[in-house]
């Protein structure tokens, strides 16, 4: 018999971010968040191959990944149960996957996967399009106008995004409404985390409920952070935005934190084992979560709630491969992007080292700092062109831009700073020269910001 050509199969969850932002409230994201986390980690994913002979997980992380398989039948039998398992469990979300079969090294047949996945997903990302709908929400236009809801006396739609049909009713509390089956999944991915009720109403989490980023957050400060671990126990997460609004001062504002890997891409493609692949992978995976509890940690406290228990100033609205989307308190959004940043790149390369690798990484970060209430997928917007202009800004070196929104506007950052500074010249030329900021430079502003606050530099 001839000897069988394994075979790689490649996957990644399409438009996490208008799923999980769908409606812009906290538990939903949590809970959208939660879900794309649970069908696409490395757990869930080892125990389906369990049984399949010559399987292989290289790395599952930030709801993308690549397995490896014996035979073209079993790579193709695993993306039917990926696919369908995550389109069936999210409702509206959708995940793409293309298997390649293992040419001379592993390096050149990623590539190829690689280059097929992009296709796949450009092809399938075509038929979506988001657009506002005009109450501040965005919804997905393809699918909307694809699907004909029943329209008749008792047919409504979802009281949460508005965009889907309402099959569910979903009572807390007093309060009782009619949702679609992907924001009632959402909500129901959270209160499963929650181990007792609070009182009537109360939609807390408490962190070491948590076990995707509370708990594990927890044992970070244990080690870390140990003389800061013990205000944390007994905290929660907020249970809405403004909630969380009211942890900030000024009251009612909050920073949309955005960060991700420079070129990532570049230094995964130079991975020439699938050894060296399985460890930069991981590697990326710790160091971003690693820098954003230690960022987290040593810039927020717990803040004392109206009743029973502590909030946490902050909600990890993503966190996985080299990506990182947290909601904060406004007024400490900067340090802890700056100080994510910094912690990123060492840990990365603490942990490179610690194997006798040499690889080096550096994340940006594009932060919007605006009002409680403004609708939240225009904040992801604002901060995804941010990113985009901090990577491109300071050649090498890791940056952070960022802009305070004054009103939702649907203008993109470059238009916004041209309305804020056209009659003003000084700070034309002051953001032209300086922005996006290198982490010193910020690190040295926060603190010019500082002194004038306070009289004097805050210690550390
Ligand atoms: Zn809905």
């Amino acid at each position: 018999m001839s000897e069988q050509r394994p075979w790689l199969v490649l996957f990644d969850a399409d438009h996490i971010k208008e799923y999980v932002f769908a409606t812009g409230r906290l538990k939903e994201i949590r809970g959208g968040s939660l879900t794309v986390e649970r069908l696409t980690r490395r757990g869930t994913i080892e125990k389906h191959i369990q049984g399949t002979p010559g399987a292989r997980l290289i790395y599952a992380s930030g709801a993308a990944g690549k397995v490896r398989f014996a035979a073209e039948e079993e790579a193709r039998a695993f993306q039917v149960w990926l696919e369908e398992n995550y389109r069936r469990e999210t409702v509206t979300g959708s995940l793409t996957s293309v298997r390649v079969p293992y040419v001379e090294t592993f390096q050149e047949t990623a590539k190829q996967g690689e280059k097929g996945l992009r296709r796949a997903k450009d092809a399938r990302l075509g038929l979506a399009v988001y657009a506002p709908d005009g109450h501040g929400r965005w919804t997905l236009d393809g699918r909307r106008s694809a699907y004909q809801p029943a329209s008749g006396p008792f047919s409504r739609y979802c009281q949460s995004c508005g965009g889907q049909p309402a099959t569910t009713p979903y009572a807390r509390g007093r309060r009782s409404e009619w949702l679609c089956a992907a924001c009632a999944q959402k909500r129901r991915t959270v209160d499963r985390l929650r181990r007792k009720m609070r009182g009537d109403g109360d939609e807390r989490l408490a962190l070491e409920d948590d076990e995707y980023f509370g708990r594990p957050f927890l044992a970070f400060l244990q080690q870390e952070q140990p003389e800061r671990w013990a205000a944390w126990r007994q905290a929660a997460f907020p249970q809405d935005l403004g909630a969380l609004g009211h942890t900030s001062q000024p009251d009612n504002y909050l920073g949309f934190v955005y960060a991700d890997g420079d070129r990532i891409g570049e230094l995964l493609k130079g991975m020439k084992s699938e050894e060296d692949y399985q460890l930069v992978s991981t590697f990326l995976d710790e160091a971003t979560r690693e820098a954003a509890y230690a960022a987290l940690g040593r810039h927020f406290r717990p803040v004392g709630g109206v009743s029973d228990a502590d909030l946490a100033p902050f909600e990890v609205a993503m966190i996985g491969g080299d990506d990182l989307i947290l909601l904060v308190a406004a007024h400490r959004a900067l340090e802890v992007a700056v100080t994510f940043s910094r912690e990123f790149s060492r840990r990365f390369a603490a942990l490179s080292a610690a194997e006798g690798r040499d690889w080096q990484a550096a994340a940006s970060v594009g932060v919007v700092l605006a009002h409680a209430s403004q609708p939240i997928l225009y904040l992801e917007q604002r901060a995804g062109e941010l990113l985009k202009l901090a990577k491109k800004g300071r050649g090498d070196e890791a940056a952070v831009d960022y802009l305070v929104v004054a009103s939702p506007t649907l203008n993109p950052v470059r238009r916004i700073r041209r309305q804020v500074y056209e009659h003003q010249d000084l700070h034309e030329k002051l953001y032209r020269t300086r922005r996006p900021y290198t982490l010193s430079e910020l690190e040295w502003l926060l603190n010019q910001a500082r002194k004038l606050k306070y009289g004097e530099a805050e210690g550390r």
